[in-house]
């Protein structure tokens, strides 16, 4: 039996975001594990889960038991579900099917169930302060032969959600924060998916992200309003407290949904997916634990007629987007990988990094996930832990708001 032996943890911050990275070293020499458990946000505290409370707990079990040892460190704590659990049981479980992988001398792909697919469809990100800013960036990008392609206006400071700033300036004394207008990102963002599917014309999809800073009524009006501009989808329309409205948007507007790269608590996505009121799921999978689970959620949603768009930034780890791979070329109801092009310094730490080609996400054929971790390099990247200002965001009035 080969055994679980050592648990290690890095954060390293080569670029804007510090990324989790596990290495689970088994009792076979040379044979490891590398999973992403990437809450970049609350990096340290998901490495004192993974040191202090998970490895205790896994040294010496037996390696191929990846279900159970899932179920079994998840009920562990008594309390359950939460960002900073999942994403150190996510770092675990990856490395576990890695491990699999490589054991087998088969790519984690074949492991569930083969290919369906040869590579993964990808959308890329588009942003500017203006719209033809934003549609000479999406030009670049179709140049590279992507097809898909997520507009969105930039404020200022460089902050990719708000678009249009503050019509209103806040009140006298209002404290400082990620300033956003709901009123004019709507009004500024019709009219750069106007400006963009005029320029662009009709073979090109466009994606746009809400970034849940819509309240329910704002969010079905901007949904019916952006049909004539047929998106691939619209995402994140609603933040998860605001669920229940889900259906009724659903119900009022042809434009496709996705949502989910918030959900940590199954409660969040079994009745969204039940009811059928989203037409893509985009956990981050990190986040809600794993491929393990999201293997489950592929399935239960597959049944609903429903697609995956797993949640895929730079937050999440080049080890994270090599799992979403593998998961993608063997699910069905595969929709669409977001993906960012990682830099040569982030390609140098994490040999292996899947490789986009006109407008496909390519694996390589290597067993397990494929991907490989320098730790020495990552090093010299040591987390700067500055505090994040864009998720202090505010409404005009200077209310805290979703950001
Ligand atoms: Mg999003």
């Amino acid at each position: 039996m080969i055994t679980i032996q050592d648990v290690r943890t890095w954060i390293t911050q080569p670029e804007r975001e510090r990324l989790v990275v596990v290495k689970v070293i088994t009792s076979e020499p040379g044979l490891f594990g590398l999973g992403c458990a990437t809450f970049t946000q609350r990096a340290h505290a998901v490495q004192a889960m993974l040191e202090r409370h998970l490895k205790p707990l896994l040294i010496g079990r037996d390696v191929s038991r990846i279900e159970d040892i899932w179920q079994t460190a998840r009920v562990n704590g008594y309390w359950r579900n939460g960002p900073v659990i999942n994403n150190a049981l996510s770092g675990i479980d990856q490395a576990l099917w890695d491990i699999l992988g490589k054991r087998a001398g088969l790519p984690v792909h074949d492991l569930l169930g083969g290919k369906c697919r040869e590579a993964a469809l990808v959308y890329r990100h588009a942003d500017g302060q203006s719209p033809s800013e934003v549609v000479e960036n999406v030009e670049a990008l179709r140049a590279q032969g992507y097809r898909h392609v997520r507009v969105q206006l930039r404020q200022g400071g460089g902050f990719v959600y708000g678009g249009g700033g503050v019509a209103q300036p806040p009140p006298a004394g209002a404290l400082p924060g990620a300033y956003y207008d709901p009123r004019q990102y709507l009004r500024e963002t019709l009219r750069l998916l106007e400006f963009a599917r005029s320029r662009l014309g009709d073979d090109l999809e466009l994606l746009h992200d809400v970034h849940e800073r819509l309240s329910p009524p704002e969010a079905v009006q901007f949904a019916k309003d952006v049909e004539q501009f047929r998106l691939f989808f619209l995402e994140d329309p609603l933040p998860p407290e605001h669920l229940a409205w889900l259906p009724r948007l659903r119900e009022q507007t042809s434009t496709p949904i996705a949502m989910g790269e918030l959900f940590n608590h199954p409660l969040e996505w079994q009745e969204v997916i039940h009811s059928r009121s989203v037409d893509y799921i985009r956990m981050h999978v990190s986040q809600m634990g794993g491929l393990t689970p999201a293997r489950h959620v592929a399935a239960f949603a597959a049944m609903h007629g429903i697609r995956t768009a797993w949640h895929g930034p730079a937050d999440t780890s080049p080890v994270g987007h090599a799992a979403n791979l593998h998961l993608e070329l063997a699910s069905p109801n595969f929709g669409i990988h977001e993906w960012c092009e990682f830099s040569e310094r982030v390609r140098a730490i994490f040999p292996g990094t899947p490789e986009a080609k006109e407008g496909y996400l390519y694996p390589n054929a290597k067993p397990g996930l494929g991907i490989d971790f320098d730790e020495q390099l990552a090093q010299d990247f040591p987390p700067r832990d500055d505090v994040e200002q864009w998720t202090q965001a505010r409404l005009p009035d200077g209310t805290a708001a979703f950001p």
